[in-house]
């Protein structure tokens, strides 16, 4: 793995241009609003792109047609907060403890692996995951992740 110092935005915009044909297909659209100042992290550049496609791929598999999924970036302290909130399905409570575990899928065709390995990433980050979600409205994923200030 390659710890490198770049930009959360820069990451978020490769992340909706590269599922730019897909939001397309499937009438999806991805909100995110992008700060002026960039907010800096020590990252592994292809993992956290792994991460954040993971985590926008399920969002689109859980909602049927026109969804939104909505990134959110929350700068605090020498952190950031990044919500990825979408208007699907939802999870049911009884399932959210799951979600996490290597192979747990409800889908047909699902590996169940994707949550797994977002959970590996976050931690190798030394961030933290967590999840919302309200059934048949939609589900909120969290990450709070460090940052690095800009050099001066
Ligand atoms: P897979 O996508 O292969 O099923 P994941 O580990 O990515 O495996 O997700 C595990 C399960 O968590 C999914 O099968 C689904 O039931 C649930 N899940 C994950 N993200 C969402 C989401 N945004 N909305 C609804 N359910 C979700
Ligand atoms: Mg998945």
């Amino acid at each position: 793995t390659q710890f490198k110092v770049q930009s959360i935005q820069k990451c978020i915009h490769r992340v909706i241009s590269l599922l730019d044909s897909e939001s397309t297909r499937l009438g999806h659209y991805i909100r995110f609003e992008p700060r002026e100042e960039p907010i800096l992290m020590m990252m592994d550049q292809d993992k956290m792109l792994q991460l954040l496609l993971n985590l926008v791929k399920n969002a689109f598999e859980a909602m049927p047609e026109q969804g939104q999924v909505h990134i959110k970036l929350l700068p605090i302290d020498q952190k950031v907060i990044i919500e990825i909130t979408d208007t699907g399905k939802g999870i049911p409570e009884s399932e959210l403890e799951k979600i996490f575990i290597p192979f747990y899928t409800t889908k047909d065709s699902g590996t169940g692996l994707g949550l797994s390995i977002c959970h590996k990433i976050v931690q190798d980050h030394e961030g933290t995951i967590e999840v919302e979600s309200v059934k048949d409205e939609g589900t909120k994923f969290t990450l709070t992740l460090p940052t690095v200030s800009p050099k001066t």
